[in-house]
């Protein structure tokens, strides 16, 4: 049984004080959901939303991290600040991370290695871009991302993968439920060659890619999608609330 999880990527956007406000809404209206939920606050709100999170179930995440402990690596924020801050999630190769900064795979396996050595859960993003997706190689670009993404990890126990058209992020546009869930199915059967079936049937895949209040349930009605990413539509109590509680008639 997967519990469904539901995480709100806020990207670049809040003070800590509108982030603060924000938390304390949403711990007010989710702490008796029974499903698992996590925001990601930008890096100057990570403290102030974990003061509001004391006592909640909601988890505390982070949108990136850099790829080594400590050093000489101007404007990056380490996995032990991460911690030290109380984060227990980090998103991971987000597509504006790698299309905006070029993020590659190497540099996405050597986090994610970082952070689950760490102890930090992670959330590793993958997806195709409309280009590739017009020329049929939806499947190949992600397998590519997994094997480089996931190359070297022994367990998937403190991995989620979020699968996220590129295409559908933040354009108002979803892949269709059918096809998001052709697309979990095919991770879901390339992590039980990488790894085990046991391992690929509890993997949470959640969908990301303009989830808003309207196509929540019907997303987390196919069998392979066991949660959201939700970007735009996780910045106010009033969108996130419902999708979050997306089997409760919203
Ligand atoms: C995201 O940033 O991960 C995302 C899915 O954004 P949006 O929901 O705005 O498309």
């Amino acid at each position: 049984m997967r519990t469904p999880y539901i995480a709100g990527n806020w990207k670049m956007h809040k003070t800590a004080s509108e982030a603060e406000a924000l938390a304390r809404d949403l711990v007010r209206s989710l702490d008796r959901e029974a499903k698992k939920v996590m925001i990601a606050p930008a890096f100057t709100a990570l403290g102030a939303v974990k003061r509001c999170l004391e006592g909640s179930h909601i988890l505390l995440g982070a949108q990136n991290m850099g790829p080594e402990e400590q050093g000489a690596h101007t404007g990056e924020v380490s996995v032990l600040m991460l911690k030290d801050l109380g984060v227990e999630v980090v998103i991971l190769g987000h597509s504006e991370r790698r299309h905006k900064y070029g993020e590659g795979d190497e540099l996405i396996n050597q986090k994610v290695k970082l952070a689950v050595s760490h102890g930090l859960d992670v959330v590793l993003c993958v997806g195709e871009t409309l280009e590739q997706r017009d020329s049929g190689t939806t499947t190949g670009i992600v397998e590519e991302q997994l094997r480089r993404g996931l190359n070297g990890l022994g367990a998937l126990a403190q991995v989620t993968i979020a699968y996220e058209p590129v295409w559908a992020i933040g354009t108002g546009k979803t892949a269709t439920a059918k096809d998001a869930d052709d697309t979990h199915r095919f991770i879901r059967e390339l992590l039980a060659r990488l790894y085990n079936q046991k391992e690929a049937e509890e993997m949470i895949i959640q969908y990301g890619g303009s989830v808003k209040p309207n196509n929540a349930a019907e997303l987390m009605a196919m069998e392979n999608i066991d949660g959201l990413l939700v970007g735009g539509a996780s910045l106010t109590a009033d969108s996130f609330v419902p999708i979050v509680r997306y089997d409760a008639g919203s």
